[in-house]
């Protein structure tokens, strides 16, 4: 039989994160679309606690510097204009493994791939092009917190886990 103190229990109710924070952004192809726009907000709010909402339009430079890892890339300069051709709205989403949900949902980055390979993904569904396709989602925990930060740097992770983690276990979110 396995026994576990109150005190390891809770330890270990600490260590296991039951909630994650990804950076999710419909980019300008599908806010362009309102009714595209509307079924993505229908998804997020049937997956995610949604915890920011913003809608903004990008300049030139700050597309630049959130693709930087790009520059360079056949697709870099394309990829810069488009994000900043038009409004995005920017989601900061919570749940459990909150990152590899949302990637999961977006579908492969190639929208030809995604058509047929996952067309009940977002991007299989409402891609139009590579570079058009849809909506953009961390990949990581260290993406996630830098691209939260530039999307919404006003927002304090730390401090809105530690409040509402405790909460959500209970039930209380
Ligand atoms: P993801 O958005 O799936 O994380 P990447 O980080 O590799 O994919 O690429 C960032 C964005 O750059 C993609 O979402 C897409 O808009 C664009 N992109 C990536 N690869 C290509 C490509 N081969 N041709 C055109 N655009 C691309």
């Amino acid at each position: 039989m396995l026994l576990v103190t109150l005190e390891e229990g809770i330890a270990g109710m600490r260590c296991v994160k039951a909630l994650q924070l990804t950076l999710a952004v419909v980019k300008p192809d599908a806010v362009a679309h309102p009714l595209i726009l509307e079924a993505l907000h229908q998804k997020i709010l049937e997956n995610f606690i949604i915890v920011r909402k913003k809608d903004l339009m990008w300049r030139t430079e700050e597309s630049e510097k959130f693709y930087a890892e790009h520059a360079g890339r056949f697709f870099y300069q394309r990829l810069v204009e488009f994000m900043s051709s038009g409004p995005m709205r920017a989601y900061i989403l919570a749940r459990k493994d909150a990152i590899t949900h949302w990637r999961g949902m977006m579908g492969p980055t190639k929208v030809f791939r995604a058509r047929f390979t996952s067309p009940d993904t977002l991007r299989g569904q409402y891609g139009l092009t590579d570079t058009r396709n849809t909506t953009h989602g961390s990949d990581s925990i260290e993406s996630a917190k830098r691209e939260i930060s530039f999307f919404f740097p006003e927002f304090n992770a730390d401090e809105w886990m530690l409040r509402e983690e405790p909460r959500f276990r209970l039930g209380l979110t």
